[in-house]
């Protein structure tokens, strides 16, 4: 448990800006607020309405100075975000006042808060469970529409109640199997055995299909990743330029520019798509360009995705064919390039699993085509990798709890079958109801808490 002491923080960034918010949270929150805050309102005594702005100025007790004009909100416990007396005290953003306000405030004796505690504290208060915590921190940390609103699914309880779903589900036929250890004489386990087995096999499933959404979600966080690949000279980096509509990749008339790969990302209606122009593949090729093609196969293996770029003015070439032939086992789009010249390239070029591939015509020189490329992207790689679950598991130590919790239950399942001691399939149950529970922090220690919190930016 923690010590109930008074903490406060700068919840916002550092750096000057219009406003900042000085945080204070504790049993002396609203102490140490009366004795630097003069009330504007002469009539207002230095007590606080809970859930009101005040209006007023912020002074040093011990020298009377008067520092700043401020606003000034107090949440009386428990309804503030901590669970305790908060006190956020709106102060102009220069470096300056918001360090002197935070100073006044630890000189009347709060502490100044570790990196997450407020949230923390909301956790260990019962405000939050530990997966809505994580839901905080994800909001904080989101990049996109997406990833936003899976965060405040997850503030909200989406995932935390689903859980609870599971967990109730297990007790369940936890209590079963405990009856059949305590009254062997029913032979409980022989009348309910195939019942159990179906219960225990729904939530395996469940649990499966939880841990299956964890690779959609990396995809709202990371993106598909989506490699460029073509022989030199066909356009690649010009497409990848005019795909970011800037000048990033090296384009030039020289074949093998592009030794290495580059990395660029890009937005595709929401949602991000990593793209990596390859070194062009020459057979033949040798020294550094050879090292650049080895590179350019480990991309194509690492990717989601392929975007196999053909220069439409000319026939397609033997590398051409050999590239396409390369890369039969993955997806991908045929981009068919220089489109503004004219056109030598047959479809009948194009075969196996590739004849299946969509073909899209662009000129990356003249921006033609682009919005029907990207359109394309988004249906074959994103829209098309997996219905978008329900509730989704973004963070990697649900994902590792819900595969142990996974695994006791396989385990539970083969105890069941094989007819073995209902004590095996009770212990192995118990280890799974631990597993979902260290997810909303029913079972946790303090050491797994203070990784989780420290994740978070000091503030919040
Ligand atoms: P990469 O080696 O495949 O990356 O090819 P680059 O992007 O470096 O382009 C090679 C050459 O083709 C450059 O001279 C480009 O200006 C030219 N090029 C690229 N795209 C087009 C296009 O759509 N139309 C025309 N006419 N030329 C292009």
């Amino acid at each position: 448990m923690y010590v109930k002491d008074t903490i406060a923080a700068v919840a916002t960034p550092p750096g000057p800006g219009g406003i900042a918010i000085v945080r204070t949270s504790g049993p002396d929150a609203e102490r140490i607020a009366a004795g630097i805050f003069v009330s504007s309102g002469a009539a207002e005594s230095q007590t606080f309405v809970s859930h009101r702005l005040h209006h007023g100025h912020v002074r040093d007790p011990r020298t009377g100075s008067v520092f700043d004009e401020v606003l000034l909100a107090f949440m009386r416990a428990p309804s503030s975000y901590t669970g305790e007396d908060t006190v956020e005290i709106q102060c102009h953003g220069s470096p300056f006042i918001v360090r002197t306000v935070l100073h006044l405030i630890l000189a009347l004796g709060a502490r100044h808060a570790e990196a997450g505690e407020f949230t923390k504290r909301a956790f260990l208060n019962g405000r939050l469970d530990l997966a809505q915590a994580e839901g905080v921190l994800e909001l904080v940390q989101a990049n996109s529409e997406k990833a936003a609103g899976i965060a405040l699914g997850q503030l909200g309880g989406g995932l935390s109640n689903l859980i609870a779903v599971l967990r109730e589900d297990l007790v369940q036929v936890l209590v079963q199997i405990e009856a059949a250890i305590d009254f062997p004489e029913e032979d409980i386990e022989l009348v309910h055995q195939g019942e159990l087995c179906g219960r225990v096999e729904s939530l395996i499933a469940n649990i499966e299909s939880l841990i299956a959404s964890y690779q959609w979600g990396k995809l709202i966080r990371e993106g598909v990743r989506i490699c460029i690949l073509g022989r030199p000279n066909v356009g690649k980096s010009s497409l990848l330029n005019a795909l970011l509509g800037e000048e990033r990749a090296i384009v030039t008339a020289i074949p093998g520019t592009t030794r290495d790969f580059i990395e660029e990302t890009v937005n595709l209606d929401g949602l991000p798509a990593t793209l990596w122009d390859t070194a062009g593949v020459r057979v033949g090729a040798d020294g550094i360009e050879r090292l650049g093609i080895d590179r350019t196969w480990a991309k194509v293996e690492d990717s989601d995705g392929i975007l196999i770029v053909v220069d439409g003015s000319l026939p397609v070439m033997a590398e051409d064919q050999y590239i396409m032939d390369s890369v039969q086992a993955k997806q991908g789009i045929v981009v068919i390039n220089k489109a503004d010249l004219p056109q030598s390239f047959s479809s009948s070029a194009v075969s196996g699993t590739l004849a299946e591939w969509p073909r899209i015509s662009v000129s990356a020189l003249q921006h033609q085509g682009l919005a029907a490329l990207k359109k394309e992207l988004r249906q074959r790689f994103i829209d098309s990798t997996a219905e978008e679950p329900e509730v989704i598991v973004t963070n990697l130590r649900h994902k590792a709890a819900l595969e142990r919790a996974k695994h006791s239950l396989d385990e539970v399942l083969s105890t069941l079958m094989e007819g073995m001691p209902p004590e095996m399939a009770a212990v192995d149950l118990q280890g799974a109801r631990e597993s979902l529970e260290t997810i909303i922090g029913t079972v946790t220690n303090d050491e797994v808490l203070d990784r989780i919190f420290s994740q978070f930016c000091i503030g919040k």
